[in-house]
C-alpha cells in the first residue's frame, strides 16, 4: 500500500480525542514523556479533567473541550485553546504528525446510556478525524475493540477472525460503531494513502478508570472494599481477560511508531471466569464481602481472550504485568477515590 511519507518534525505534534478518558490520558502522559506537543480534545462525556489535571500547566500539552461529532477544523481548535502551545500548533498547522482516535464511552453502562452518540462518535467522529489527518498528512491511529468480535465463536480470537455480533441488539452500538470506524479508515488509507493503525483493545484496567463506570472491575473493587456484596452477572462462567493499563500504553505507543496498519490485537491472554474474578477481588482486597448472582446482560460475551501473536512479532511485546499484581497495584487507586467520595455515591450496582 502507497503511504505519503513524511519525516516527521521535531517535537512531533498530536492530537488525542478522548484524551480525558482513562486509556486517553495515560497515552497523553506518554505522549508527553515522549516529547510530543499534545491537543487533548474531549468532551467530558465520560472523561474527566482530573485525569489530566497534572499536564494543565505542562508547555507541550492544552486541553479542548470539543465534541469530534462536529465537524472539526485545527485552526478553530487553535483558537479555542488559548494555551501556550497554541501558537506552536498555529505555526505547524499543516504539520500535525499524529491523530489518536479514541473518543467513546467504552463501557456497556456508559454507551448503553448514550447509544446516539456513540454512534455518532465511531462514525462522524471518525470520519472528521481522518479528514484532519488527510488534510494534514499525519498517521491516524484508531482505538478499535475486541467487540468488534461480538460473542465469539472462536477463542483465542486472532486479527482474521471477522466476528459475530448482533447488529441491532443494546451492545451493537459501539460494536458497530467501531466496526464502521475500521471500514472508514482503511478506507481512508486505500483511496487516500492516509497512514492508519488500528488497534483491538481488548479488557484493559488501571488507575484514572472510573468507579462507577459498571465494568467488572471497578465494580467488584469498590463493592469489596466497601464490604459489599460483589454483583456477579449470569453464572459468572463467561471469561474475560484483563490486561494492566501500562502494557497496554506501552504497544499502543510501539503501534503508532510501527510501519503496521493492523489491525492487531492488544490485551493480556490471561482468561480468567468473572466468578474466578470475584474471589480473586475479595482475596486481595482482604474483605468480607459475599457474592450475589444478577442477571447477565443481553449478548454478553461467554468468552473473550486475544491471540497476541502479531503484536508479538510485529510490535516486539508482550504483558509484563500479571492480574494478581495489577490488582495489587490498582488497590490504592481504588481506596483513593472512595476516601473521595461520599460514602455510597460509588457505584455498587
Ligand atoms: N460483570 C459482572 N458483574 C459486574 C459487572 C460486569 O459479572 O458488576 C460481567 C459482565 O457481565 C461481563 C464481564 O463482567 O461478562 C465483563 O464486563 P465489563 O462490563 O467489564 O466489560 P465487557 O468485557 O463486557 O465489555
Amino acid at each position: 500500500m502507497l503511504e505519503k511519507l513524511r519525516p516527521p518534525v521535531s517535537p512531533p505534534r498530536t492530537i488525542v480525542t478522548g484524551g480525558a478518558g482513562f486509556l486517553g490520558s495515560h497515552l497523553c502522559d506518554r505522549l508527553i514523556r515522549e516529547g510530543h506537543e499534545v491537543l487533548c480534545l474531549d468532551n467530558l462525556l465520560t472523561g474527566r479533567t482530573e485525569n489530566i489535571q497534572h499536564l494543565w500547566n505542562h508547555p507541550r500539552f492544552a486541553f479542548v473541550l470539543c465534541d469530534v461529532t462536529k465537524p472539526v477544523d485545527l485552526d478553530a481548535l487553535l483558537l479555542k485553546a488559548a494555551s501556550k502551545i497554541a501558537d506552536n500548533f498555529q505555526c505547524a498547522a499543516k504539520s500535525l504528525d499524529y491523530v489518536l482516535h479514541l473518543a467513546s464511552p467504552a463501557s456497556p453502562r456508559e454507551y448503553g446510556r448514550h447509544p446516539i452518540h456513540t454512534l455518532k462518535l465511531g462514525s462522524l467522529g471518525t470520519y472528521h478525524m481522518l479528514g484532519m489527518a488527510k488534510k494534514h498528512g499525519s498517521t491516524f491511529l484508531l482505538a478499535s475493540t475486541s467487540e468488534v468480535y461480538g460473542d465469539p465463536d472462536v477463542s483465542p480470537q486472532t486479527e482474521n477472525y471477522w466476528g459475530h455480533v448482533n447488529p441491532i441488539g443494546p451492545r451493537s452500538v459501539y460494536d458497530e460503531a467501531k466496526r464502521f470506524s475500521e471500514a472508514m479508515a482503511m478506507a481512508y488509507a486505500r483511496e487516500h494513502n492516509v497512514r492508519v493503525r488500528i488497534v483491538r483493545i481488548f479488557n484493559t484496567y488501571g488507575e484514572r478508570m472510573r468507579p462507577d463506570d459498571g465494568r467488572a472491575l471497578p465494580n467488584f473493587l469498590t463493592q469489596a472494599l466497601q464490604n459489599k456484596p460483589l454483583t456477579v452477572y449470569g453464572d459468572g462462567m463467561q471469561t474475560r481477560s484483563f490486561c494492566y493499563v501500562g502494557d497496554l500504553i506501552e504497544a499502543i505507543y510501539r503501534l503508532l511508531l510501527s510501519p503496521q496498519t493492523g489491525p492487531i490485537n492488544l490485551g493480556n491472554p490471561e482468561e480468567i471466569t468473572l466468578l474466578e474474578l470475584a474471589k480473586l477481588v475479595i482475596e486481595k482486597t482482604m474483605s468480607s464481602s459475599r457474592i450475589v448472582f444478577e442477571p447477565l446482560p443481553v449478548d454478553d460475551p461467554l468468552r473473550r481472550r486475544p491471540d497476541i501473536s502479531k503484536a508479538s512479532v510485529f510490535l516486539n511485546w508482550e504483558p509484563t504485568v500479571g492480574l494478581q499484581e495489577g490488582l495489587q497495584r490498582i488497590i490504592p487507586y481504588f481506596k483513593s477515590q472512595l476516601a473521595a467520595v461520599p460514602t455510597g455515591s460509588a457505584s455498587s450496582s
